[in-house]
């Protein structure tokens, strides 16, 4: 397997660790105006693609989307859900 493609295997094995439980987004507090939730119960991001930086939520906060790595060592509303929290046991 070249490093390309197995780079793009180790990629997707991290993306598949997250349950879509929204909670990062704030799903059980106040969420971002971006977060959705799909027929079968799971919440995605209707920008994905291009989700990193300035944000706000429903009730109007600003704050910044970065990546998933960079918040694991602090807390939010039902983190314990989080598939990168249990996996790295920042709990
Ligand atoms: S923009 Fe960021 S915080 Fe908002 S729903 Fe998408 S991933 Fe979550």
């Amino acid at each position: 397997m070249d490093y390309e493609k197995y780079l793009e295997e180790k990629e997707k094995e991290y993306e598949n660790m997250c349950k879509r439980c929204g909670a990062c987004c704030g799903a059980y507090d106040d969420p971002c105006k971006h977060l959705k939730l799909n027929k079968e119960g799971k919440y995605y991001c209707e920008i994905y693609e291009k989700r990193f930086g300035l944000r706000e939520t429903i009730k109007g906060e600003k704050f910044y989307c970065v990546e998933i790595r960079k918040i694991l060592n602090s807390h939010w509303k039902k983190d314990y859900l989080c598939g990168y929290k249990i996996k790295s046991k920042f709990i």
